[in-house]
């Protein structure tokens, strides 16, 4: 019998995790080397004093029967033993300066269009024609089935490809109009002041393109971007379950040191005690910076790849100070998911500054919590996650003194909005920039690679492969602009694919298909 082609894979995320379940289907031998001692990587959870912390997953594309992410999905996980649970209210968002006709001032995000629309109007019918338009703009995304699935996707745009990416002609045309249009544009149409300050709110006072809420609106509605009930661990440990059972070997707390080169092709990796593992190809799903400039020395490079080091070309994600809370009471009575002001500010040591918070509490998980008791998480976002990946490197003691000072503040400010929450407190978590370096090794702590910024278009100059360099293939959320979950997923398939490709091997994706799904 011929020996199946022998792969390493570097890390056990969501996108090793499924590039290695689609390569053990399609006929390769693999196995994973993992830093840490579970598989997920960002995609993960963690407890803390009987309470489990979410790190990643809000919402993840692919909840409803029949969609494409559903579909795909299916080729690694049973879907119909996940309960999902789909929130009625995407967001509350409090203004400040204003208040709708009933003196309210929350603005609710509903997530049902029909029930967006008929609230919007309902508070301001002067302001039906911007109202149809935001709703319109939102439906029109609902026409194309996203992505646009294939049972395989060929890297050579075939006849039948190319008619049925056709049909997204018209698809592209409504993101061409849509990509200009930001929240502010549309703030400046409405007459109600209630609308007009809830809209400039929509991303906490920052202009962003409206694309960037109506893709998970246009998901939302459908039932298709839910909770996924056991949240991130959970998820991932699904995708690990199907990689084992299909043949995959995980090593964990097994740091990869050096990715083996001879005459300019991969030929294995050197690992933790400088054990060496040989193998006929190499994919990385690591951090993109570490795999280049690390395990590689930053010699399979080219312009592209030094300019988008150098931040010509794209910026590095945001990372995120994650505070949780675990806390005695449900909480139920309150919103899941709230941003409201605030009137001191609230200080982080790199720099920024908050005038508004978000709170999210996670009781409609109960895994998650003890009866009658709840997760809140506190999300701030920053461009300058290297300062706490620094203070934690120099200095321990005041690392750990400035993530207790911004807790405490952040109570203080938590406890005028929520009275008596100080009270309720039993854990407090803080996972900071440094904490996902730790963890992941995701460069400068992102959260999801790079930042799409203004272009939301803009794709990730990173490939599939390296100038020069034979038989190593990357892929992971720093693939393409934007990151999360669903991008891994993709990035893993399509890496599968080219993999598939080179050896002259059938890629089916769907060998080990769940949920009797078939798109053949
Ligand atoms: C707070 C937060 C909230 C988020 N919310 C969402 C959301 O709601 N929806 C969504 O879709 N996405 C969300 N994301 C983003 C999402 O979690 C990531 O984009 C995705 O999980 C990335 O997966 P990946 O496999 O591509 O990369 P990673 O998760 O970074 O996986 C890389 C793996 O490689 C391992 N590794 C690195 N270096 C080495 C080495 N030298 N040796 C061995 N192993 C190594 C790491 O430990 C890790 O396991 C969120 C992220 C964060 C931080």
């Amino acid at each position: 019998m011929q020996q199946k082609p022998k792969i390493n894979i570097i890390g056990a995320g969501i996108s090793g995790l499924s590039a290695g379940c689609y390569l053990q289907m399609n006929g390769f031998e693999t196995q994973i080397f993992e830093k840490h001692s579970i598989p997920g990587g960002l995609c993960t959870s963690w407890e803390n004093g009987g309470y489990t912390i979410d790190g990643s997953i809000h919402w993840i594309l692919g909840s409803k029967k029949g969609s494409g992410f559903y579909k795909m999905w299916s080729e690694l996980i049973d879907l119909e033993k996940v309960p999902f649970h789909n929130h009625d209210v995407r967001m509350h968002i409090e203004v400040k300066n204003s208040a709708d006709k009933y003196g309210n001032k929350v603005f609710k995000l509903y997530t049902n269009l029909d029930k967006l629309k008929a609230y919007m109007l309902d508070l301001s019918p002067e302001d039906s024609k911007v109202i149809n338009e935001i709703i319109q703009d939102i439906r029109n995304l609902q026409q194309f089935e996203l992505p646009p699935v294939m049972y395989k996707l060929p890297l050579i745009p075939s006849i039948i490809r190319s008619i049925k990416m056709a049909r997204y002609l018209k698809f592209l045309v409504y993101l061409t109009k849509q990509k200009k249009i930001t929240n502010f544009d549309i703030a400046k149409k409405f007459k109600s002041p209630f609308l007009k300050e809830s809209f400039e709110l929509l991303f906490d006072g920052d202009e962003i393109k409206m694309m960037v809420i109506n893709f998970p609106m246009a998901f939302f509605d459908q039932q298709c971007a839910g909770y996924p009930i056991g949240g991130s661990l959970s998820w991932a440990n699904r995708i690990a379950e199907n990689y084992i059972s299909l043949g995959g070997k995980i090593h964990y707390n097994t740091p990869v040191k050096k990715i083996l080169v001879e005459n300019n092709e991969a030929k294995g990796l050197l690992v933790r005690n400088d054990v060496i593992h040989k193998s006929d190809m190499v994919l990385s799903t690591a951090d993109w910076y570490k795999t280049v400039f690390e395990y590689l020395d930053g010699k399979y490079v080219n312009d592209t790849i030094l300019n988008l080091k150098d931040g010509k070309i794209l910026d590095v994600y945001y990372s995120i100070l994650l505070v949780s809370f675990g806390l005695k009471k449900s909480y139920k009575e309150y919103p899941h998911f709230s941003r409201f002001p605030t009137d001191i500010k609230l200080e982080s040591p790199c720099g920024k500054s908050w005038d508004r918070l978000e709170t999210h509490f996670y009781n409609y998980d109960p895994t998650l919590a003890p009866e009658g008791k709840t997760v809140m998480a506190c999300s701030f976002y920053t461009t300058n996650g290297q300062y706490w990946i620094d203070l934690r490197k120099n200095d321990r003691p005041k690392y750990r003194a400035e993530k207790k000072k911004f807790t405490d503040s952040l109570i203080e400010l938590l406890n005028v909005k929520y009275p008596g929450i100080k009270d309720e407190i039993e854990v407090v978590d803080f996972a900071t920039p440094a904490t996902v370096l730790r963890y992941t090794n995701n460069w400068k702590g992102s959260a999801q690679g790079w930042l799409p910024g203004k272009n939301m278009a803009a794709s990730s100059p990173v490939k599939f492969t390296l100038p020069n360099l034979k038989n190593f293939y990357y892929a992971s959320h720093w693939g393409r602009a934007g990151g999360g979950i669903p991008i891994s997923l993709i990035q893993a398939r399509d890496v599968a694919n080219l993999i598939c490709k080179k050896n002259k091997m059938d890629f089916d994706p769907q060998k080990g298909m769940h949920s009797g799904w078939s798109m053949k």
